[in-house]
């Protein structure tokens, strides 16, 4: 029988509880449990895949082919376990779920409710993951803060588990803020107070409090929270902002929150948490040997969650390579062919991120061709690949007119179309090209070099695709397709040859990097720049360009 174990926000939204629940699951894991964790969003769509990502961040999309909230990617890149369909539940789904049944005639002559036919789904849906004996305990974390209208379901679902399951199954974590008022110079428990009184009103009545605070809290501190909290003292803990997400395991761990959570759970089975690959990460985060800079051009540089999971591969990838990876934010309505090289020239390696629609490309294509000529390490990544095909089809083949029909459905040359099973298409949610596919590897090619072997699996999140019948006049100038879907025959990778690092994946390698596994793609594209960032320092220093020579 797998436990359960909830974790509920307050006073305001963006605290970490992602990364707080993901912290909590590596500790567990690291004592030997097999864990794993959802995320219950009380929005009404039915996934995040139709979402801007100004709205939402980055759509995380799992193996089996789930547009997911990007807290999954965080759960992932800590566990280092895949999640699935089932770890990312909405308000929408569950309506849906209901409604169908309705229709079905599942509750002929009943009246339909929240309670207890919404809540019962959601109750189905909390214990699902744990039903098949695959984990000894379910991390679910509730989406929105205590006291939205929307996310009362939610939480009277938990309130009725405390209920039905056994005592000891079900442990409640609330994470909340402990504002520090600079001009009183204190730590504020007041809307902590307020936050837990809220939730128990409504029947939840929570184990352990996770407070979020700029400052240490004291024992005093510690112990006004218990009391008026209502909870142990040692169940207050306290979650420092870190330097690092990476640290927040750690910090937990000092503060022991897994094995308050153990005993809550009437565990007795806690080996020692073993930390020590984690660590070995960190250490090599904190304290890199060089640093490079690399160029993320995209259209929502504005919002850092937007390309989230690029990011965090940027660390795993540097970490690797014992590098600080510095990113700068190129907005890719800023570059134009006067002032690329401007733009550009300090960088070490280029990545031009995913996309849809129009805007910004024309500046995409121009970063594309500098670093294709400048032999400057380029990375593009499905957007950003199809931008490589364009540029490549324009200024090298001189198909001035090539285009990809999603910017331009008439030009004459669609050197990047629509996928043929896209085309009867019309609803827009769930249909892309959506999860993990089989790609098989030319011998060696850079892509052979870089994965080391010749059958790989990577996820995909795309209605647009490179169209082959260009792909002869591509291979015959020295744009090779080094990666192809084996069932389909579609262009999975691209890449020129003779350019030191010249790279474009039509899937989503950031999507499965981990701590623990780095994305091959991204640890060589670092690799790259740190020796494009070397040579250029010798190149610029006169006695080592001497010695070279
Ligand atoms: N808009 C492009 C397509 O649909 C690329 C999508 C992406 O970058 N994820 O094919």
């Amino acid at each position: 029988m797998a436990k359960y174990i909830f974790v509920t926000g307050g006073v305001t939204s963006s605290l970490g509880k992602g990364i707080i629940a993901a912290s909590l699951a590596k500790l567990l894991q690291a004592r030997g449990f097999r864990v794993t964790i959802q995320k219950l969003d009380p929005y009404i769509n039915i996934d995040p895949g139709t979402l801007n990502p100004y709205e939402h961040g980055e759509c995380y999309v799992t193996e089996d082919g789930a547009e997911t909230d990007l807290d999954l990617g965080h759960y992932e890149r800590f566990l280092n376990i895949y999640t699935s369909q089932a770890n990312n539940v909405t308000t929408g789904k569950i309506y849906q779920t209901v409604i169908d049944r309705e229709r079905a005639g599942d509750f002929l002559g009943k009246t339909v409710q929240v309670v207890p036919h919404i809540t019962d789904e959601i109750k189905r849906r909390m214990v699902l993951l744990g039903n098949d004996g695959n984990y000894d305990i379910v991390i679910t974390e509730i989406g929105g803060t205590v006291g939205d209208i929307e996310s009362l379901p939610f939480i009277e679902a938990v309130r009725q588990l405390q209920w039905e399951l056994p005592e000891g199954d079900v442990c409640v974590i609330h994470l909340t803020l402990i504002p520090y008022l600079r001009a009183a110079k204190e730590l504020k428990t007041k809307p902590t107070q307020h936050s837990v009184k809220m939730l128990s009103e409504t029947g939840v009545h929570p184990d352990i409090i996770v407070c979020r605070t700029e400052e240490p809290l004291n024992n005093d501190l510690k112990r006004k929270i218990a009391l008026f909290c209502n909870v142990k003292v040692e169940a207050v803990i306290e979650a420092m902002d870190a330097s690092t997400i990476y640290e927040v395991p750690l910090a937990m761990l000092r503060e022991k929150l897994d094995i308050i959570c153990l005993r809550k759970l009437n565990t007795t089975l806690v080996p020692e948490a073993d930390l020590s690959k984690w660590k070995n990460f960190l250490e090599k985060l904190k304290y890199p040997k060089s640093k490079v800079s690399i160029g993320l051009i995209g259209k929502y540089m504005e919002l850092q969650d937007a390309y989230k999971s690029i990011l965090e591969s940027f660390i795993h990838a540097g970490a690797m390579n014992e590098v600080k990876v510095e990113v700068v934010n190129l907005h890719s309505e800023g570059i134009n062919a006067r002032h690329v090289k401007e733009k550009l020239e300090g960088l070490d390696g280029l990545l031009v991120a995913p996309g849809f629609g129009q805007r910004g490309i024309e500046g995409k294509i121009i970063a594309v061709q500098y670093a294709r000529e400048k032999g400057l390490p380029f990375f593009g990544i499905c957007l950003g690949m199809q931008m490589a095909a364009i540029e490549f089809a324009r200024n090298v083949l001189g198909i001035e007119k090539a285009h990809s029909t999603e910017m331009d459905a008439q030009t004459p040359d669609p050197v990047i179309d629509m996928m043929e099973e896209q085309k009867k298409i019309t609803l827009k949610g769930g249909t892309m090209r959506l999860g993990a596919y089989p790609c098989e590897i030319k011998p060696g090619t850079l892509a052979h070099h870089i994965y080391g072997k010749t059958l790989i699996s990577e996820r995909h999140r795309h209605r647009y695709e490179f169209n082959n019948n260009y792909l002869e006049q591509f291979e015959a100038n020295g744009m090779i397709a080094s990666g192809i879907n084996p069932e389909s025959g579609l262009v999975e990778i691209i890449e020129a040859k003779g350019h030191p690092f010249f790279i474009g994946v039509q899937y989503h390698p950031e999507l499965k990097s981990t701590v623990e596994k780095p994305a091959p793609l991204f640890v060589e594209f670092i690799a790259a720049a740190k020796n494009y960032n070397e040579m250029r320092s010798a190149y610029k220093n006169p006695l080592l360009q001497s010695e070279m020579i």
